[in-house]
């Protein structure tokens, strides 16, 4: 299967042309570093490009000091990974081994030089990809998880690090790690903790605290205008995203709770083409959000979209949760859909303790060979079974009619069928969940025969179909009756405007839109040249009065 890219160890380093170097040195300067200087450390901004011309600088282990990989980065070398882009935070130690001279270019205007010379992007975006990759293999990074696995709000964080491809490091409560880390922040060594960088544990980590540890752009003072708002990062969102940056629009895509949407939670998209061996849906939209970056457009996660109000001039103004504002000329509505729940006694009990809306790699860990229990009779449902098939002992499908023929792709329900570890149970519905603090069991009713029966279990998912996230547009826009935003109707010109102008919807929130990934992308591609149009003809409006007013005032008006 397709991953993100290439494997740092195999991966044959192409070096900065000589040209490159020499624009990075007139952009910068040159600094020769004593040996043991600290470069970067966990938490601390990426605000700059550092080549190596001559020395060599280790990862170290931010707890002992000791030099933690084997390799190092030396001459005709640069440091960094891809938060640069971001400007978001390092999250390893860096430090010189020897003298070591380089050259340091502040981020605006490594960013300004990465777009002038797409050749030396290229370069460099795919080694910072591959130390990412490297970073998220390994497990290694700044932010310290200790006992995801005994405790709900850690394992929180490590939701919300593993969805949006945010390195960690994550170790067991009783491990010899945890106790060394723990006794080096002066914790106790028996409690769950999130750390971050050496020695800071974090109180009531949130995915909003560490997203801001990790610089991740979520703070808005009310007076940032963009030209286009994108609310939500899922396929449709993401390429927007791509789209509207390579057009040179000033965009900021926001979402919710992961970049990626429901297809990041997808193991394995094997129908969207040009990946004849399937990609799983977070590399994919990384891939994306990773271009679109380039191209210049803004990231903010995690951070939710409530409100949308008009301003007079046509400008609308977000609200976000947090009560923070934003202004934009345009609107692309990419919010999508989101899993619905069961009306089950103690479902919020064990929501993320036993409890999953979707099945990745994180979710695979907690069942490994366990007994899964899925619910539903979708692709989404029978995707889950496939993959969790490979980690848990054995796998039960629920479905609540008598065949899976009308509800899941045929080569989907052949596959099950043909797998020994999965066993489908058709007219049948859980109707009470047990446990402590976790799951541990459910009771299955057959509604065919009535009859109910106790299953022990520790992870059931609940895969049933799923809602449109369409509250937050105020009633601004017209919807039909299940709450898709209806296109296309009052503005010919494009299928994907909404009934109010300058508000356009793409994807799975769209009324009629065909709910895949390539749709959804296409539509948020193409959504872009209309997006254009409409913030074009509103700044021409605007220079249009200013000179009309200029001409009164000239007149004495
Ligand atoms: C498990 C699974 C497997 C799938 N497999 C396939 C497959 O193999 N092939 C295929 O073609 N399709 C597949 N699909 C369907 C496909 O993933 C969807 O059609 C696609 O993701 C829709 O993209 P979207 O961008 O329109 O919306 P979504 O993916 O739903 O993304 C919407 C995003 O908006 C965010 N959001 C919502 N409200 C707000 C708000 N108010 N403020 C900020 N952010 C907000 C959400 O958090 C979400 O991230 C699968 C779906 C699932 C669930």
């Amino acid at each position: 299967m397709e991953t993100i890219g290439q494997d740092l160890r195999e991966m044959i380093r192409t070096p900065l042309a000589t040209s490159h170097v020499e624009a990075l040195r007139a952009a910068g300067k040159v600094v020769t570093h004593p040996k043991g200087t600290i470069m970067a450390q966990p938490g601390e901004k990426a605000n700059r490009f550092v080549y190596v011309e001559e020395g060599e600088i280790e990862v170290v282990n931010p707890f002992t000091g000791e030099r933690q990989y084997a390799s190092t980065i030396g001459a005709n070398q640069f440091m960094g990974e891809i938060s640069l882009l971001y400007g978001g935070t390092a999250s390893l130690s860096l430090r010189t081994v020897v003298d070591t001279r380089v050259i340091e270019v502040a981020r605006e205007v490594f960013l300004t030089l990465m777009s002038q010379i797409p050749e030396m992007s290229d370069i460099i975006i795919t080694v910072f990809s591959a130390r990412r990759r490297r970073q998220l293999e390994e497990r290694r990074s700044g932010l310290y998880l200790i006992g995801e696995e005994a405790d709900r709000n850690v394992r929180r964080i490590a939701e919300f690090a593993s969805r949006n491809r945010l390195p960690y490091t994550s170790v067991p409560l009783d491990s010899p790690e945890a106790a060394a880390s723990a006794k080096s922040c002066s914790i106790d060594t028996r409690t769950p903790a999130v750390i971050f960088g050496s020695k800071i544990p974090i109180t009531d980590a949130t995915p909003d605290k560490i997203a801001r540890l990790l610089g991740l752009n979520i703070d808005f003072s009310g007076d940032e205008h963009f030209d286009v708002l994108i609310v939500g990062g899922g396929p449709a969102g993401v390429a927007a995203a791509v789209y509207a940056g390579a057009e040179g629009l000033c965009a900021l895509l926001v979402e919710d709770i992961a970049l990626g949407g429901q297809a990041g939670t997808s193991s394995r998209i094997e129908n969207y083409m040009g990946f004849p061996t399937g990609i799983s849906g977070a590399d994919l939209l990384w891939r994306g959000e990773v271009q679109a970056m380039k191209f210049g457009a803004r990231f903010a996660m995690p951070r939710r979209v409530t409100g949308l109000e008009v301003q007079e001039s046509g400008a609308f103004c977000a609200i976000f949760e947090n009560g923070q504002r934003v202004r934009a000329g345009a609107i692309v509505v990419a919010s999508g859909v989101q899993y619905r729940r069961l009306p089950l006694e103690r479902l919020v009990d064990f929501e993320g303790s036993g409890v999953y809306y979707s099945a990745t790699d994180m979710e695979a860990r907690y069942c490994k060979d366990t007994e899964v229990v899925i619910i539903g009779g979708g692709n989404s449902a029978g995707q889950a079974a496939m993959f969790l098939s490979r980690y848990a002992r054995c796998v039960r499908l629920l479905v609540r009619g008598a065949s899976l023929a009308a509800s899941m792709s045929s080569y989907l329900s052949s596959r099950l069928e043909a797998d020994r570890g999965i066993t489908i149970e058709y007219n049948c519905e859980v109707t009470a969940l047990e446990g402590e603090e976790h799951l541990e069991g459910l009771t299955i009713r057959n509604t065919e025969t009535g009859q109910s029966r106790k299953v022990v279990t520790q992870a059931l998912f609940i895969m049933v179909g799923a809602a449109p996230n369409t509250e937050w547009l105020s009633g601004l826009v017209k919807l039909d009756d299940k709450g898709f935003v209806i296109t296309g109707l009052d503005s010919p010109g494009s299928p994907f405007a909404t009934s109010h102008p300058g508000i356009f919807a793409v994807g799975d929130v769209r009324a009629g839109s065909v709910k895949r990934v390539a749709s959804a992308v296409g539509e948020g591609s193409v959504v872009i040249s209309k997006v254009w149009e409409h913030v074009n003809l509103k700044a021409t409006d605007r220079r249009n009065e200013h000179i009309d007013g200029t001409s009164r005032l000239d007149r004495g008006a």
